[in-house]
């Protein structure tokens, strides 16, 4: 089969991760033996509808992302890296802005949450060739309030609350233009799809696992150790 618009994962690591409280940016932070980056990278990486993966790093630990070469040997369809912006979404037009003409999808992927699995990529994928952008979400278990000022201004339906995951999967011209809009308009958005949403397209919501979760704090690297050991355990078995 012919594959005319290849996929490319951005795999963003250019945060500083101050909530870690680690002396190595975030996304250098080892779990079991491995940085987050390298097990984000590779999670991507091994994903059959995924044909590139583009670090994205912060300038100034470009040269650290290269001594880890060893690490990365074993990481396929590795791009080279980039050096991410200030925000989030500047580290992801960065990434953008570096793909090659023959990307016609995008995976935008935190490389703060390594445990994604491979089947859950396969369904956004798949849900994003069909509407143009789709991302993983998971339901929420806690009643969600809308606060501003210390008072609840709203308690929205709680069926209808989801937690935002990635990757968040795109037609690269649907999100190239949503950046543009966005970059016009002097919008700083916390996550891909609400670019997207703001051009008043369809984006497909797919439910993921709860195990792919942003790791955020030291308690998340220990919970993320045990989920890892459970799952070895799990393919032993
Ligand atoms: O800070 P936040 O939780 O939104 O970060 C999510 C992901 O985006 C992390 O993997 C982080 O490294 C990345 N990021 C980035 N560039 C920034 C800020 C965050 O690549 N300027």
């Amino acid at each position: 089969m012919v594959r005319v618009m290849r996929i490319a994962a951005l795999v963003l690591a250019a945060g500083r991760g101050e909530r870690m409280r680690s002396a190595l940016p975030k996304a250098f932070v080892p779990l079991a033996g491995r940085t987050l980056l390298a097990r984000s990278l590779a999670a991507m990486a091994c994903v059959p509808e995924i044909d590139l993966v583009v670090p994205v790093v912060a300038a100034d630990a470009l040269e650290r992302f290269a001594a880890l070469a060893p690490e990365r040997a074993g990481i396929a369809k590795l791009g080279a890296a980039v050096a991410g912006g200030r925000e989030r979404q500047d580290s992801m037009a960065a990434g953008l802005a570096a793909l090659p003409p023959d990307v016609g999808f995008v995976a935008v992927h935190d490389a703060a949450r390594p445990l994604v699995r491979a089947a859950d990529v396969t369904r956004v994928v798949a849900a994003a060739r069909e509407t143009g952008a789709a991302l993983l979400v998971t339901p929420v278990t806690d009643t969600v309030k809308r606060v501003r000022g210390g008072l609840v201004v709203e308690t929205p339906e709680r069926s209808e609350c989801f937690a935002a995951q990635t990757p968040q999967v795109f037609r690269l011209d649907l999100l190239r233009e949503a950046l543009a809009k966005a970059r016009a308009e002097g919008v700083v958005a916390t996550d891909d799809a609400q670019l997207v949403e703001r051009l008043g397209g369809a984006v497909r919501a797919v439910e993921g696992d709860p195990t792919n979760r942003k790791i955020t704090r030291p308690a998340d690297l220990a919970w993320a150790e045990l989920e890892l050991a459970r799952r070895a355990a799990e393919e032993a078995a």
